[in-house]
C-alpha cells in the first residue's frame, strides 16, 4: 500500500494537477444531457473554449482523450491515399503519423533527431517543390511532450503561405494549449487538437478539435468514412447547446471552472508563468551539469523539461527513487530515449513553490541514485524566481524570458 502524506507531487507532463476547485465543480449528480439546465453549461463551454483556441470558429469537444481528437482530425478532413506531410520530433509524432498509416494515408515523415523542433526549411522545400499541390495537409505537434521541444506553429503558417500551397494546417496542440501562446485564427491553423488533462488542468476525458472554415468546407466533401467523430453531426447539436450522444457532463463542469480560473489569472500571465518555471528548471539542469534533450534554445518548452541522463545511468532508476522517497512522479523517457532521459512537468496547476519542491525533489534524487552531477540546480532555480514574479514580467518580456 501506498502512503501519501501531505500531496503526491505528479510532476508528469500530463496527466497534471488538477485544481481543488475544478474538483469541486465536477462533484454534481448526473443530469438530463436533453434538458434545458444542460445547454445553459453547453453552451457557456463551447463559447469558452473558443476563447483558450482565440478562435471565432467552431471547436467540437468529444467524450475522448488527445488521441480521439487526432483521429477525428484525420477522418473528417483526410481519405486513404491522400498525401501528408507530417514532421518525426519525437514519439508523439510517431504514433500520429502510425495514426495516419492505418487510415492509409500516404505519409511523408520528415526526420529530426528528437533533440529540436521541426526542420520548418524542409517543409517548405516540400511544399514549394509540390506544384501539383498533391500534399493534403500539413500536421506537426506544437510541443512535443516526449522531447520537450516546441515547433512554433506560426512559422509552419508562414512556410505554407510562402509556398502559396493550399493544403490544410493541422497542429496537435495536446500539451500546448492553455500553456504555450496559441492562435487558432491568427495563426490560420486548419485543425487544432487538444485534450483535457495537460494545461487544461482536467482529468483526463475531453478531446478538442478547433477548425477553420477551410477545414469545415474539406470535411463537407470528404467521402471519407466517420460516424462517432462526425463534426456536421457535433455543430447541428452544439447550436442548441446539446451533444449527438451523451456528454460527458462532470467533465464540462471541470471545464467551465478551468476556463474562469484560466481568464481570472489572465492567459498571457499564463504563458507567462510557465516560461518562467521553464527557465527556472532549465537553470537547475544546467547547474546540475546535466543535458537537455531539446538542443535548440529556440525550441525550448515552457510547459516541461527533459533531461538526459548521462550515459550508462538509468533514468528510470532515479524515478523510482524519486517516487519512494518522495512520493513524486516524473515523466519517463518515452520511444527511442526510453531509460535515457527523464521530463519534469511543469504544465498547468503550478507555482513557484511547487516547482521548488519539485526541482529539490530531483536534486535529492540524483544525489541518491549516484548519478554524476553537481549540487545548486535547486539554488539556481530560486535565483531565477526570485528575480520574477508574476506581476511584475512586463509583457514586452515575456517572449524572451
Ligand atoms: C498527451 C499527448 C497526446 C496523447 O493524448 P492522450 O490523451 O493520451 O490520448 C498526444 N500528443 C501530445 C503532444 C501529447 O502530449
Amino acid at each position: 500500500m501506498t502512503l501519501h502524506t501531505g500531496r503526491h507531487f505528479l510532476q508528469i507532463p500530463g496527466p497534471t494537477n488538477v485544481p481543488d476547485r475544478v474538483l469541486r465543480a465536477m462533484d454534481m449528480p448526473n443530469m438530463d444531457h436533453r434538458g434545458p439546465e444542460f445547454a445553459e453549461l453547453g453552451h457557456a463551454v463551447l463559447a469558452g473554449i473558443k476563447r483558450i483556441f482565440r478562435t471565432k470558429q467552431p471547436v467540437i469537444i468529444y467524450p475522448s482523450s488527445g488521441t480521439g481528437a487526432w483521429e477525428a482530425a484525420i477522418v473528417n478532413t483526410l481519405s486513404p491515399g491522400d498525401k501528408v506531410l507530417m514532421a518525426e520530433t519525437g514519439q508523439f509524432a510517431v504514433l500520429w503519423r502510425n495514426m495516419a498509416d492505418r487510415f492509409k494515408l500516404d505519409v511523408e515523415f520528415l526526420p529530426t533527431d528528437w533533440r529540436r523542433g521541426a526542420d520548418v526549411g524542409q517543409i517548405e522545400a516540400k511544399l514549394a517543390a509540390d506544384r501539383q499541390h498533391t500534399i493534403k495537409a500539413v500536421m506537426v505537434v506544437h510541443n512535443e511532450t516526449s522531447t520537450s521541444c516546441v515547433t512554433h506553429p506560426l512559422e509552419v503558417r508562414k512556410a505554407l503561405d510562402r509556398a502559396k500551397h493550399p493544403a490544410l494546417f493541422m497542429v496537435d496542440t495536446i500539451s500546448g494549449l492553455a500553456s504555450l501562446e496559441y492562435e487558432h485564427d491568427a495563426w490560420g491553423i486548419d485543425v487544432s487538437v487538444c485534450g483535457s488533462q495537460k494545461g487544461m488542468m482536467l482529468p483526463a476525458g475531453l478531446g478538442f478539435n478547433a477548425i477553420s472554415e477551410k477545414a469545415l468546407a474539406a470535411s463537407k466533401t470528404n467521402r471519407g468514412m466517420r460516424s462517432y467523430w462526425d463534426w456536421a453531426e457535433m455543430i447541428a447539436n452544439n447550436k442548441l447547446g446539446t451533444f449527438p450522444y451523451t456528454p460527458a457532463t462532470n467533465l464540462l463542469f471541470a471545464l467551465k471552472e478551468a476556463i474562469a480560473m484560466l481568464e481570472e489569472e489572465g492567459l498571457d500571465n499564463v504563458f507567462a508563468r510557465h516560461i518562467r518555471h521553464g527557465s527556472a528548471t532549465r537553470a537547475a539542469v544546467k547547474a546540475w551539469g546535466l543535458d537537455l534533450v531539446c538542443l535548440d534554445p529556440h525550441c525550448y518548452s515552457p510547459a516541461l523539461t527533459a533531461v538526459m541522463v548521462p550515459e550508462g545511468h538509468d533514468a528510470d532508476a532515479l524515478r523510482k527513487v524519486v517516487l519512494e522517497n518522495f512520493d513524486m512522479s516524473l515523466g519517463a523517457g518515452l520511444g527511442k530515449i526510453k531509460g535515457k532521459a527523464f521530463r519534469i512537468g511543469h504544465i498547468g496547476h503550478l507555482n513557484g513553490l511547487m516547482l521548488m519542491g519539485t526541482l529539490a525533489g530531483v536534486e535529492m534524487g540524483l544525489d541518491l541514485a549516484n548519478i554524476p552531477h553537481r549540487s545548486g540546480g535547486v539554488q539556481a532555480a530560486m535565483d531565477v524566481l526570485k528575480a520574477r514574479d508574476v506581476a511584475s514580467v512586463p509583457k514586452s518580456k515575456v517572449a524572451i524570458a
